[in-house]
Parts: C-alpha cells; structure tokens; sequence
C-alpha cells in the first residue's frame, strides 16, 4: 500500500485478514435480557466464555479499533517469518487506508489492502443507487490513484460480499469487480454465501463477465463446502480457494443448522486432497480474523497461528516441502502480482 512491492518481497502471506474492523453490521442481537446485557459489556475474562460461544452477540467483540493492538498482534506474524498480510477490509466494515500504513510502517510487514464493497446488508444508498460503470470506476481508482486523494493504493479487489440467496445490488457490485479486474488486472476476491452451491454460481458469473478465473480468489471454503465433489468442481475453475478461517473452531460458530465451522485437521485433509490431485499451486491459507476473540490478547490464536501451529502439523503429517511453500509464498506471490 506504500506502492507496488517486489514479488520476491511478499514471502509468508495471510491472504484474508482484518487488522482493523468494525464488524458490528453482523451483530445478532440475543432475546433473553440477562443475555443484552453481556451484549454491551467489553470483552473481558469475566464474559469471555459466553464471548467465545457468541461471538457475533457481543458488540465490543466485533471492533477492531485500536491500532496498538493491530500493531502487537501483526508483530506475531511477523516473528514468525510473516511478510505480508491481505487486509480485505473492504468498504462497509471499516477499511481505513491511513491506519493500515501507519502499521505497515510499525511492523514491517507489507499491507495489502483490499478495494470494493461487503455484503448487502452493509450497502450505503450510494452504492445502491450506483451503476456497474460507476462502481467499477471507483474501485479502479482505489487500484491506480488511491483511496480518496490520500495516494494510497490498493493492491486486491475484495471481499467482495455476496450472500446466499444472492441479492440484486452485490450482483451489480460483483459484476463492477470484474469490470475492475479486467481492466486492472488486479486479483479478485470473493466471500461466497453459506451454501455449497454458491461458490459455482458466483464463478460462472464470474467468467460470464469475462473474469479471469486464475486472477479470482474463492473464499472461506471450508465453512462453505463440505463434499468434495463439490469441492473438485470448484477447483476445475482454475480459479484461488482460500482456506481462510484457520483457528476458528466449530464450537464459537453459531449459524444455520446445515452449516458447521470444520476443525483445523479437517481443513488439512481438504487441502491434502487438493494436493493430492495436483492441485496445490491453486490453495491459499489465512485466519479472517475479525473480532477480539481471535486475537492472543483476548486469548485467541493470533496472527501467528498458521506459521507456529498449522505448518508443523502439515509437516507432521507429510506434506512435502515445496507444497508448503506453495501454499504459504508462491501462490500468494503469483496471486498479488499485476501490472
Ligand atoms: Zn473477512
């Protein structure tokens, strides 16, 4: 975001992070009284607990407002060999360009930061109101001149938000993204809704605008397909499967009953079979962390966990060197690098 960066200099990447968010727009607010009550506590050991469990019913966890924290945790990552974090904090949930530089600056590490617009349910009535020409032109101007006359650039298109069923204005701000790609070159990359066919829907639209499927970024797989048919399907596409919610365990997952959060060696396996059928230069891994409860200080994994804790278990289990590599530098490097 301080400019174009060599692609021997992005190294060890997190492809879909949040170091600042304000994800309040999900907030699902509890009935019960006594349960309102911890809706509006900060987070702390006190209520951690029930936190974890319903992590999207605290309002206190789902910001990400203190840059000193950001600072602290990215340094983990950083520590343990980081290099660059995707930050795809798009429009609608907080992206803030200046506090991504300024912790860029504070940690070292390259931040990508990510243009283009969330879900529906967090669409401004301009966005709404907007053509596929006009939207696509601001995030082409995000891309070439920067964010609002500050000169700071982005350097992904994404997340770009789409729910299941998929609504009219992501549509429109999904078929701008794509307008943006081809004209940039830039990588798009999508957050699907929750259900096994939206992946296949969002990619057809895709490559029926004319989107280049080997510069398009499928994410959060694992909470999204489960079969693996279905996930060899997406695959054939050619197109990025983001392995992105490392660390987030099943039971702090509260959603539809006919969607479940997988575990970390579930996550493995699926990418082991992917590797298996050849098809490792197309994984991507990250964390999405988006609220308090995920960070160290708040007793969650970190930044770090997929460098200290998942690589040693992939390792463990056999998966050879240069796959690893794969996954952790190399498609993160091919995936980010555009004229
Ligand atoms: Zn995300």
């Amino acid at each position: 975001m301080q400019g174009p960066i060599e692609s021997a200099m992005v190294g060890l990447t997190l492809t879909h992070e949040h170091l600042l968010i304000d994800f309040t727009p999900v907030l699902t607010e509890p009935s019960a009284a006594s349960e309102r009550a911890l809706m509006e506590q900060p987070v702390s050991m006190e209520n951690l607990w029930w936190v974890r469990h319903n992590w999207t019913s605290s309002v206190d966890n789902l910001r990400l407002f203190d840059e000193q924290t950001a600072i602290d945790e990215a340094n983990e990552f950083f520590r343990a060999g980081g290099a660059t974090i995707v930050d795809v904090t798009s429009v609608g949930i907080g992206r803030d360009p200046a506090a991504l530089l300024r912790i860029s600056k504070a940690t070292g590490l390259n931040v990508v930061m990510g243009a283009g617009f969330y879900v529906d349910m967090t669409h401004s009535d301009w966005l709404r109101g907007a053509s596929v020409d006009e939207i696509a032109r601001k995030i082409i101007s995000d891309i070439d001149e920067g964010v609002d006359g500050t000169g700071i650039r982005a350097g992904i298109i994404g997340e770009i938000g789409c729910s299941w069923p998929w609504t009219d204005s992501e549509k429109k701000v999904l078929e701008a993204a794509v307008a943006a790609q081809r004209e940039t070159g830039a990588p798009l990359l999508i957050h699907p809704g929750r259900d096994e066919k939206a992946p296949m829907e969002l990619l057809k639209a895709v490559e029926g605008w004319g989107g280049d499927m080997r510069r398009t970024v499928m994410g959060h797989i694992e909470r999204t397909i489960y079969d693996r048919g279905a996930l060899d399907e997406v695959a054939a596409t050619g197109a990025y499967l983001n392995f992105d919610l490392f660390g987030h365990d099943e039971s702090h997952y509260p959603l539809a009953k006919d969607t479940f959060m997988p575990a970390d060696h579930e996550r493995i396996e699926q990418i082991e079979h992917l590797v298996a059928d050849g098809r490792s230069s197309q994984v991507l891994l990250a964390h999405d962390v988006c609220t308090k409860h995920r960070l160290k200080r708040y007793g969650g994994h970190g930044f770090d966990h997929i460098p200290a804790r998942v690589v040693p278990r992939m390792r463990a289990r056999g998966m050879h060197e240069e796959d690893v590599r794969m996954v952790l530098v190399d498609n993160p490097t091919r995936m980010l690098t555009f004229n």
